[in-house]
């Protein structure tokens, strides 16, 4: 079996001014300084990238961004491109979060898009997928996860495809205090590592990363992390503060 490389990544939402980021980021890279096991990502806000990249720039942390549009350049007000995280130092960028899904209209269709810019940008894309609380009341959390990773996903080729980071967040367990038990991430990792296979192959679902999101915290991170399907986290609210976000980055 493929030994995959665990990633804990922090969104910081819209919260941090400037120098609130850069505090905050300083904080961080002294407190995991010596990690070299396991792969690191924030995402601030647009505004604080370039300074931020600036501050981790010897730190094992990577930068990551919340959002993109998926042309290189444009009349598009408000938005920005791939190449333009790139030069702003990003390596990662998260695709299709369930608040963009939520507030600002983004479809598995704009998924599709931004996945294949990001890619053809070098930037690695953490897609979010997920179902809602009545989605999985109602049983249909598979069908939810199939539809988006199968719409997400259309016409990217095997080798586009090697490079993609998923990221399972039911939307009931983000910002809700809610998590879902480490049984229940597992069913859902394993649903998506075999979609995967019957999409692609079994080596690259078992090379693919699959992250949990959804209130993980210090005191649930080592849980989730046990289930063998479970590369990382993606972390919202305890990513903010820099204590917090260490001790989940320091999983055992
Ligand atoms: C998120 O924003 O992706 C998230 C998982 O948030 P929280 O950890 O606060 O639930």
């Amino acid at each position: 079996m493929t030994q995959r490389r665990s990633l804990i990544a922090g969104n910081w939402k819209m919260y941090k001014k400037c120098d609130e980021a850069l505090k905050t980021a300083e904080l961080l890279c002294q407190k995991v300084k010596n990690i070299d096991d396991r792969d690191i990502m924030i995402a601030p806000p647009m505004t604080a990238l370039n300074h931020v990249a600036g501050v981790i720039k010897n730190s094992p942390i990577k930068l990551g961004a919340q959002n993109l549009h998926w042309e290189n350049e444009g009349a598009f007000t408000g938005e920005v491109s791939a190449n333009m995280l790139v030069s702003s130092g990003c390596k990662y960028v998260i695709i299709g979060h369930s608040e963009r899904r939520q507030y600002f209209g983004e479809t598995d269709e704009t998924v599709n898009k931004k996945i294949k810019s990001s890619i053809s940008s070098g930037l690695i894309p953490v897609i979010c997928i997920g179902e809602l609380e009545q989605e999985r009341e109602e049983g249909k959390t598979f069908s939810v996860l199939d539809k988006q990773i199968k719409n997400g996903l259309k016409d990217i080729s095997l080798d586009q495809a090697s490079s993609i980071v998923l990221a399972y967040e039911p939307v009931w367990a983000i910002g809700t205090g809610k998590t879902a038990t480490s049984e229940q991430a597992q069913e859902a990792h394993k649903y998506l590592r075999d979609l995967l296979t019957s999409l692609y192959n079994n080596e690259l679902s078992e090379q693919i990363r699959i992250l949990y999101g959804g209130s993980v915290k210090p005191a649930n991170v080592n849980e989730i992390m046990s289930m063998p399907d479970v590369d990382g986290a993606l972390v919202g609210g305890a990513s903010l503060d820099p204590d917090s976000f260490a001790s989940i980055v320091k999983y055992e």
